[in-house]
């Protein structure tokens, strides 16, 4: 699209304050068609004629501004008359606010900018264009603070200035029309309460955590102000806690106007489930003026998984919640404190799970382009996509990278887009290259910084890294990542013929080197690298004996047939020694279901999914989470939580494991050779705990079902496939079937 609007900024430096840029005209013909495009280096929020233009909330976008922009395109063409005033609002938003881990300063410009045009076709055919210039007037707005950590201030008395004409700003990203999914307000939830804490708080509980903001409703006296702060849990005295958040205020000031006011944040949102009412005008609280909105990417609900098992399905509930909550705009860590980054690790691990329960096809062709625009020269990807200014400060870490090769092949399988599966190659490639230049062996990946089995729970209490050896991690998923590269070039039909040598040796040193006898071996050399701090290497204590060591051994194949039986056995010994538990973390827990069914031992993943003391699934939901938690044990046993360094109740990481239960459970899963569902294998594990397992995906093929049941001993199964697709039904016990479109009904 070519425009002639210009960058515009505002003559004098608001700080933190929103500006309104204005412009007034009048059209003497009727309109046939109006059409505004508009963007921002920070957010923006438009108005004609006094009513909200359009649905985006957080517009235009988070991508990797240093290169690319989004615009957005409204009609407009209902909302002309023959007067008009265009006001956009632009506040600070993730491009200017002292965002990520700059912390210091404005995460990527030092003031906001906005660019608009509008395209008007007249009844008679003649046309005409608006566009931002310095005939735009710039005032100072309500908005008198906005940070995206910080929160918003609106000051309904600040009086409105004119600031003066518009200047032009030096903007070099470049416009791109919109790629990724709408961000809009989903949900309305109302208050489930009004508690009194011990210390004398008033604080609404909205009964789910969350991310987006509270609206309130209000009439007061002029010149009185509401101030709210956001948590996500309670302490263990039901006290309001917010230590979690780090340096992220999430603090609202609304200051009324003496009329009916509607309060909600233009440029910011937060995580939260409770609201603290810090100052508050009135003696009783009227619940109702308080709505909870939830704002996400507008990604459409593809799956539904129900079981007879209550806690799992209050899991499956938080799993939902956690996707919804980090799919804003960018796939997030986690929504509240000072991160809310684009973690590639986070994204990787849960983007299999995110392509079953939504429609994620759009919102990862955009967030995917920014990975491979801030993909180094030499193939290294970052920790945190987009970056901002300071890319250096993230590790390249193995699992992380990964997401490079991983994320394109699982969207591939998702939804059989072989054209996306192409625009990503090039980046898978030089992911694989980058690690295959790394160090001194070609065919392993033994140095380097990595984030190694986040959060793992086998080297002590608090440890970050987990105890498995870094470059077994490193090395096994250089394996991992070339084979989905040998599977991309071969959907491609491009010639994998380098790639599969590669794979062969790689898996070759891996096991020179990893392994003995068929098992890892205990003790690994290591890489000599100090951390600030550290008096020992990372990676002295770390062993090639650990749960997530055998589970990537098993799951990405680096293994011999004939060893995979005693590779299981020593991960369910490992699992029993831990008294039925995992010891794994970002790394491991992912596929260790996935590795102990592949092996046969699905009733030991059951058992794991049903555990309920920490570390398992269950701990969180049975102490009270409608969220993933970033730790198993974020609350810990005795009341207290993990330290205020790193807990965030919203991390969606370990909700992975419902592709497990999507796929391994109830038993769908996309075929490589029909990618997009085309052709799908149907392989259910009942499992009597479960009681029945019922679960559909909607697919680009239709929509697929799987429910099965027992009575008694029977266990029933009712299988649906949608007309065209080819399906390879196993049943327990059973060899396959192939069966077309149909209702299929079995009893075994
Ligand atoms: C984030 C993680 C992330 C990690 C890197 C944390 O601060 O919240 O989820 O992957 O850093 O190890």
């Amino acid at each position: 699209m070519k425009f002639i609007a210009k960058w515009i900024k505002s003559p004098i430096d608001t700080k933190e304050a929103a500006v309104t840029f204005k412009k007034c005209f009048s059209l003497d013909r009727e309109v046939k068609k109006a059409t505004l495009y508009a963007s921002a280096i920070g957010v923006y929020v438009p108005n004609i004629n006094g009513k909200r233009v359009g649905s985006f909330v957080m517009a235009p976008g988070f991508t990797s501004y240093k290169t690319r922009v989004q615009y957005q395109k409204y009609d407009i063409t209902d909302m002309l008359q023959k007067n008009n005033s265009i006001e956009i609002s632009v506040g600070q938003g993730w491009a200017v606010s002292c965002f990520g881990h700059s912390k210091c300063g404005h995460y990527f410009a030092e003031e906001v900018s906005l660019f608009a045009e509008i395209h008007i076709t007249y009844m008679d055919g003649k046309k005409d264009i608006i566009s931002s210039n310095e005939m735009f007037e710039v005032y100072t707005s309500s908005v008198t603070y906005s940070d995206v950590y910080n929160g918003e201030t609106c000051d309904m008395t600040a009086p409105i200035i004119k600031l003066g004409n518009a200047v032009f700003s030096h903007v070099t990203s470049r416009l791109v029309a919109q790629v990724g999914e709408d961000v809009t307000e989903q949900e309305r939830l109302k208050p489930v309460a009004l508690i009194n804490t011990p210390c004398g708080e008033k604080v609404i509980d909205f009964g789910q955590n969350m991310t987006g903001y509270v609206e309130i409703s209000v009439k007061g006296e002029r010149g009185a102000k509401i101030i709210i702060h956001h948590a996500e849990v309670l302490d263990k005295d039901g006290n309001f806690y917010r230590d979690n958040y780090r340096k992220a205020k999430n603090e609202n000031t609304y200051v009324l106007s003496g009329e009916n006011d509607v309060f909600k944040p233009k440029f910011s949102f937060q995580g939260f489930r409770y609201i603290r009412l810090t100052e508050y005008p009135f003696d009783t609280v009227d619940l109702d003026s308080f709505t909870a909105i939830a704002v996400n990417s507008n990604i459409k609900r593809t799956a539904d998984f129900i079981s007879g098992n209550e806690k799992i399905n209050q899991l499956y509930h938080n799993i939902i919640w956690g996707q919804k909550s980090n799919y804003l705009d960018i796939p997030t860590d986690c929504p509240q404190r000072d991160e809310r980054l684009g973690w590639t690790g986070d994204a990787q691990v849960f983007c299999r799970t995110a392509a079953i329960n939504f429609d994620v096809e759009k919102f990862f062709k955009k967030w995917l382009g920014d990975v491979a625009i801030e993909q180094r020269e030499d193939g290294a990807i970052f920790g945190i996509v987009p970056t901002g200014i300071i890319s250096q400060v993230t590790r390249i870490s193995a699992a992380w990278g990964d997401v490079a090769c991983i994320a394109p092949w699982q969207i591939y399988l998702a939804y059989g887009n072989k054209k996306l599966l192409k625009e990503h190659l090039e980046m898978m490639k030089k992911w694989v290259g980058y690690m295959r230049a790394t160090g001194e062996e070609e065919y392993l990946w033994l140095t380097g910084m990595h984030y190694g089995d986040w959060l793992a729970m086998d080297a002590g209490p608090d440890a970050y890294e987990g105890a498995t050896s870094a470059d077994l991690i490193a090395s096994a998923y250089y394996a991992y990542s070339t084979e989905l590269l040998i599977k991309a070039c071969d959907v491609l039909g491009e010639d994998a013929t380098e790639y599969r040598n590669l794979y062969q040796n790689i898996v070759k040193r891996f096991r020179e080197y990893f392994m003995e006898d068929g098992m890892p071996k205990e003790i690994l050399p290591y890489t000599e690298i100090l951390v600030r701090g550290k008096k020992d290497p990372v990676d002295k204590y770390r062993k090639g004996i650990t749960q997530t060591a055998i589970v990537l051994i098993l799951h990405f194949r680096l293994c011999k047939e004939e060893e995979r039986k005693a590779l299981a056995d020593k991960l369910v010994q490992l699992i029993r020694e831990n008294g039925n538990r995992m010891t794994t973390g970002f790394v491991g827990t992912p596929y260790i279901l996935h590795a102990l069914s592949e092996c046969g031992y699905s009733d030991v993943a059951y058992e794991l999914l049903f555990q309920n003391q920490n570390p398992s699934w269950l701990y969180s939901v049975e102490h009270g989470a409608t969220t993933m938690w970033e730790h198993w044990n974020s609350l810990k046993e005795d009341g207290t939580f993990w330290s205020t360094r790193m807990n965030s109740f919203n991390h969606y990481a370990y909700g992975a494991v419902f592709d497990w239960l999507f796929g391994v459970a109830a038993g769908i899963k996309p075929r490589e050779d029909g990618a997009g569902y085309s052709k799908v294998d149907i392989a259910p594990h009942p499992d009597k705990r479960l009681g029945f397992a019922k679960s559909h995906i909607d697919t680009r093929c239709g929509k697929i079902s799987v429910h099965w049941y027992y009575k008694e001993d029977t266990v029933y199964y009712e299988i649906d496939i949608p007309t065209g697709v080819e399906a390879y039904v196993t049943l327990p016990g059973e060899s396959v079937k192939k069966l077309c479109s149909g209702k299929y009904f079995f009893a075994k």
